[in-house]
């Protein structure tokens, strides 16, 4: 058996979300392995939006949303897309979805948000120390822009949801956004400023900084496609791919958008979807962002990141191997080139990616049901670079005996 695969703990995926719990449980001195197919951070936690929403609390199901979706979908520009094939597959996650918009769960959804994101930005500059690549990360406001004003109203529940969580925001105008940002178009005509947040000036060497600092502290880092998992013994797991077998004693299963098909043969079903965002990146914008940019009616980020201009966004279900449609990244630099209108749109190039979606906009952290050894970490959907940081600690805390089921109670498993 090679030394690397002798571990305490496998991680399968290397994620944003399996780094920092690879990362934390080598912190409490556990002998860690991470797995993943591909190198570290080459997922979703490669091509995101790089915004540390520590503050991120609204769910993405909201009562009377339900009525924009369908004109969403069927507008080409619109910032959700459904393959009509896979249609019928989404049917079970999309009742789920609709039935978290009730107003007594989006409370508690909101709550438990918040938690998993809060210490987000102080835990990135924690665990970056000392690596020499603090400077990946730094404060930011998170700012949503508005062409109607009426929709930065503050009474809208969307903002009712932070305020009543202390969320620091200011509601301006366009000439005061501009002062802040501008680059920005003047058609935008209102903005909600969120302070106090933090934003990757590139998420994925961002992973793979945090992932070499694992290193350091003792994870091996095997590169293979696991194919299934066997709990043969207390304690006793054979981890299956390709070209062997990797047994461990405990098994975190972080594997993102893919976590769900690796569950199923044990007999655990989640309602897990891949919701494929797209990005365009600008290499020569000639046009610079100083905070993280939410165009609230193309639904898509942006940010001035150490590549180039960044604006990552769309929502497409359609499964896990369906090919990427970059037409959808080519809308997304048509909307960029409106935001800004000074932006040189000559060098760009587009990426496409998988969020792990759930129905209810939380993540799945804790105990797998009924398989001893065996923990989830993973179903970030849209904030997944947020959540990582504290989704690392709890998972390390829960395995080392340092935190108790009924902590993650919000998180659990088998709440589907
Ligand atoms: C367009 C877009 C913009 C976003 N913007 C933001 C943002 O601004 N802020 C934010 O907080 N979040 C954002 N997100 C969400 C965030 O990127 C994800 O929630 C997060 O990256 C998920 O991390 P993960 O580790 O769970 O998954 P991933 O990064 O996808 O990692 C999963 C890993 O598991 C591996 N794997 C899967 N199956 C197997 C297998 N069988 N064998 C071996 N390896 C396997 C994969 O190779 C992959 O490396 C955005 C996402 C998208 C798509």
């Amino acid at each position: 058996m090679p030394e690397a695969y002798r571990s305490d703990i496998t991680v399968i995926g290397a994620g944003i979300i399996g780094i920092c719990c690879a990362l934390r449980l080598a912190e409490k001195g556990l002998q860690v392995a991470l797995v993943d197919r591909n190198n570290p951070a080459e997922g979703a936690s490669h091509g995101n939006a790089g915004v540390i929403s520590s503050w991120a609390c609204v769910p993405q199901s909201l009562p009377g949303q339900w009525k924009k979706i369908p004109g969403w979908i069927i507008d080409p520009a619109g910032p959700i897309a459904l393959r009509w094939s896979y249609a019928p597959r989404m049917f079970n996650w999309l009742l789920r979805f609709l039935d978290s918009a009730q107003l007594n769960r989006v409370n508690d959804i909101a709550d438990a948000l918040l938690l998993v994101n809060r210490d987000s930005f102080l835990l990135y500059q924690q665990m970056l120390e000392d690596t020499g690549s603090e400077d990946l990360v730094t404060e930011s406001h998170y700012i949503h822009v508005f062409r109607n004003s009426a929709a930065a109203d503050p009474r809208l529940l969307q903002w009712a949801l932070r305020r009543e969580r202390g969320v620091p925001m200011d509601f301006i105008d366009g000439d005061e956004l501009r002062e802040i940002e501008p680059a920005l178009s003047n058609e935008y005509k209102a903005a909600v400023v969120i302070q106090n947040q933090g934003r990757a000036l590139n998420p994925g060497r961002l992973g793979q900084a945090l992932a070499e600092k694992a290193q350091s502290l003792g994870v091996s880092f095997v590169r293979a496609e696991i194919k299934d998992l066997q709990l043969i013994k207390p304690d006793h797991w054979l981890i299956n791919h390709k070209a062997g077998v990797i047994p461990a004693r405990k098994v975190i299963l972080a594997a993102g958008a893919w976590s769900a098909q690796l569950l199923r043969p044990l007999g655990c079903e989640i309602p897990l979807e891949a919701e494929r965002g797209y990005h365009v990146v600008f290499s020569e914008p000639g046009a610079q962002l100083n905070n993280s940019i939410l165009d609230n009616e193309g639904h898509f980020a942006a940010s001035s990141m150490d590549m180039g201009l960044r604006c990552a966004g769309i929502a497409e279900f359609a499964g896990l191997v369906a090919l990427p449609d970059y037409r959808r990244a080519q809308m997304l630099a048509r909307l960029a080139k409106r935001m800004l209108p000074n932006l040189n749109t000559d060098s760009v190039s587009e990426w496409m990616g998988s969020r792990p979606a759930t129905p209810d906009s939380l993540p799945c952290i804790g105990r797998v049901p009924g398989q001893d050894g065996l923990f989830g970490a993973f179903g970030h959907g849209h904030g997944g670079l947020t959540g990582a940081p504290t989704t690392g600690q709890w998972v390390a805390d829960l395995v080392n005996n340092e935190m108790s089921d009924s902590e993650l109670f919000s998180y659990r498993l088998d709440r589907f």
